[in-house]
């Protein structure tokens, strides 16, 4: 991780200057990496000049090239442009290396509980760890869903995003002991393992989603505050699945107000927390969607950025015109979805969010950048580049079934 730290840094400096929104710049790797004599044939009057200087730069060592890139700089409204052009050798290198895909998939994993064994709805903690262990060796980084939810991706370069949930706050994924006078939480439940799990690998991180609902989240009343006041404090995050993981398909509006205003000011009072997100009781889809993302009940307002379902593909990347902030797919934490989902993209590389490094820059692949949602860029810079390897994809697999989710 230390020399992926240092590169990673490198990808982000260069892009760092580059701040106005929507500047597209087209960047390309060296012909010597890409095998053939092909600058010349991908560059149009959008890039960094006219055909034929680009055909001039073609075969030049990169010395060469940022001698020939320099003039071009001053006529340029990119105020990184001059930056990109003094340290072009390295850009490409890390493209190479890392290829970067911001506009790629990211899965957003739906466990429900976590006990000693597995079944239907459960993950057993020896699979639960597996997971854990698979996703950090695929390259996968833990993110928060309220960061996804805002763009705001913060990972090393060429690491990929990974989103944790749980769903009904069930005690196997929460539980204290007791340990020097102190409640813990216990190290079979899914918060200590992972956390367990963290400690070994710190740059994994350790956020999580907790979708709850009450009387009584986790299970015990009495630690209810405590262990919502834990999972904030330990970089984890809490999410509505309203108040009495109620079935809100042919719910009233003012119904559905009341169980996502309710939760949402049990949840401040406790902790000063605004819940940001939803995760709808059995995957069932209200008719009154209305009221899902906005509103109010009894004074309290309530504002959630996404609403996610229960099934059944990865995810949109948050910068894509697929997103789509009322229906947000998420991949169940089973055996075989897990296994279906990361074999399909251990075979597609480049279906999946690869990370450049920068928050403040979204690099795509040449070609893709039509997929860009200019709405939801925020004020980050859309940066696009060609690749030696195009970017052939297989088609995913089906989306799994529609799913039922269990309630208590
Ligand atoms: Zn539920």
């Amino acid at each position: 991780m230390v020399s992926g730290g240092i590169a990673c840094r490198s990808l982000a400096r260069f892009s760092r200057l580059t701040k106005i929104a929507c500047a597209v710049i087209f960047m390309f790797l060296a012909p010597t990496i890409l095998g053939g004599d092909t600058l010349g044939s991908r560059t149009n009057d959008h890039t960094l000049g006219a055909e034929r200087s680009a055909h001039k730069l073609a075969g030049r060592t990169s010395n060469h090239l940022m001698d020939e890139l320099r003039p071009y700089g001053n006529s340029l409204v990119d105020p990184g442009y001059g930056h990109l052009a003094h340290d072009r050798s390295h850009d490409r290198e890390d493209l190479r290396r890392y290829a970067p895909n911001e506009l790629g998939k990211i899965m957003i994993v739906m466990y429900h509980d976590i006990q000693s064994e597995e079944k239907e709805w459960v993950r057993s903690r020896d699979n639960f760890r597996k997971d854990l262990e698979r996703f950090y060796k695929e390259g996968f980084v833990l993110i928060k869903l309220s960061s996804y939810l805002r763009g705001e991706i913060d990972v090393p370069a060429g690491k990929t995003p990974l989103i944790l949930t749980f769903d009904d706050a069930t005690p196997g994924q929460f539980r204290f002991v007791e340990k020097d006078g102190k409640l813990m939480p216990d190290p079979g439940c899914a918060v200590g393992i992972l956390l367990d799990f963290y400690r070994e690998h710190p740059e994994f991180g350790c956020a999580a989603t907790f979708f709850i609902d009450f009387p009584a989240p986790f299970g015990v009343p009495f630690q209810v505050e405590a262990k919502l006041r834990f999972l904030l404090e330990n970089g984890m995050e809490i999410g509505n699945h309203t108040y009495n993981h109620r079935n809100l398909r042919n719910s009233p509006p003012e119904q559905i107000a009341e169980e996502l205003g309710k939760l949402t000011a049990a949840v401040k009072n406790m902790c000063g927390y605004e819940v940001c997100s939803l995760a709808l009781p059995f995957g069932a889809y209200p008719q009154h969607k209305e009221v899902l993302a906005s509103g109010v009940w009894e004074g309290v307002e309530y504002r959630n950025l996404g609403v996610l379902l229960v099934g059944a593909e990865p995810a949109p990347s948050p910068f894509s015109k697929h997103f789509k902030p009322l229906a947000i797919p998420r991949i169940r934490g089973s055996e075989e979805e897990l296994s279906k989902w990361l074999g399909y993209f251990q075979r597609n590389p480049s279906a999946k969010f690869v990370s450049d490094g920068d928050p403040n820059t979204i690099t795509v692949i040449q070609g893709d950048e039509k997929n860009a949602d200019p709405d939801r860029m925020g004020g980050r810079t859309l940066m696009v580049y060609g690749t030696a390897a195009g970017y052939n994809q297989s088609a995913p697999p089906s989306t799994s079934p529609a799913l039922t989710a269990p309630g208590r």
